[in-house]
């Protein structure tokens, strides 16, 4: 349980299980609110960077998933701050259970071990919370300079990223992968064409650093790792590694996002 500063106005926030991260825009934006019973833990780090509950007056949810969603129903009810989420997971947080995927997909072994052990028999439910302003893909927030939310189906249906061009360019990858073991697929996609449709998409912004549901931030050359691990790859039979990875660097410039609003 720590908090580092990743940029001039980020924080990452290792709640244990998953992370949450801070934007320091005078007033602050949590991303993400870790499992039920994290609100305390937390507080207690806002605290350790001098901030006060009523500072935090947005959360901005990645997905429904418990480890994610878990604490925002207390946050809101202690810091009155406003929730801002995807529609299409909505009935979940509203009836405060999120049910696991029928059929879920995995990448590997390891990762079909690790939901067996840790996700398959977890609790489902939370306590249940209204959002305040529905995120559809592709809107800007006036939060630090502007924030883009990026709709990533495929772990989940409703899954959101966030693109951050702030100090830094900074991208929000929620659970659309992970950095565990290094950069790779997350643990358990719903749909993993979607899944890695979303990552395909994600590898065309222009940002440097990367943060993660689960696992490490990466600080620098994100935007590039993510081009040549996901971008390319199932195109070719039999593999181009250099074919891909100038592919990746080329789509990596395509897409420069000027936000339309800024405040
Ligand atoms: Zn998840
Ligand atoms: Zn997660």
């Amino acid at each position: 349980m720590s908090i580092r500063r990743i940029t001039e106005n980020v924080y990452e926030l290792n709640l244990g299980k998953s992370n949450a991260f801070l934007i320091d825009d005078e007033k602050l934006t949590l991303i993400d609110t870790g499992e039920p019973d994290s609100s305390g833990l937390i507080l207690e780090l806002l605290q350790s960077i001098g901030r006060q509950p009523d500072d935090l007056k947005n959360i901005l949810l990645t997905h429904s998933h418990p480890d994610h969603s878990g604490s925002a129903a207390d946050l809101k009810a202690i810091t009155g701050a406003k929730i801002y989420m995807h529609p299409a997971e909505r009935k979940w947080v509203e009836a405060g259970y999120i049910p696991k995927p029928e059929r879920p997909h995995f990448t590997g072994l390891v990762n079909r071990l690790i939901y067996r052990m840790f996700i398959a028999g977890a609790p489902g439910s939370i306590t249940p919370f209204r959002i305040d302003r529905l995120l559809e893909d592709g809107e800007w927030l006036p939060i630090g300079g502007g924030i883009q939310a990026v709709h990533i189906p495929g772990h989940s249906e409703g899954q959101l990223a966030f693109f951050f061009p702030g100090a830094k360019n900074v991208l929000f990858a929620a659970d659309a992968c992970d950095n565990l073991f290094g950069l790779g697929y997350s643990t358990f996609y719903e749909d993993f064409e979607a899944g890695r449709h979303s990552l395909e998409k994600l590898a065309t912004f222009d940002f440097d650093i990367a943060c993660f549901g689960h696992g490490k931030s990466i600080l620098h050359g994100a935007g590039m790792k993510f081009g040549r691990k996901f971008i390319g790859h199932h195109h070719h039979h039999g593999g181009h590694p250099q074919r891909a990875a100038a592919a990746a660097g080329e789509e990596a410039t395509i897409r420069v996002h000027e936000p339309e609003e800024r405040i």
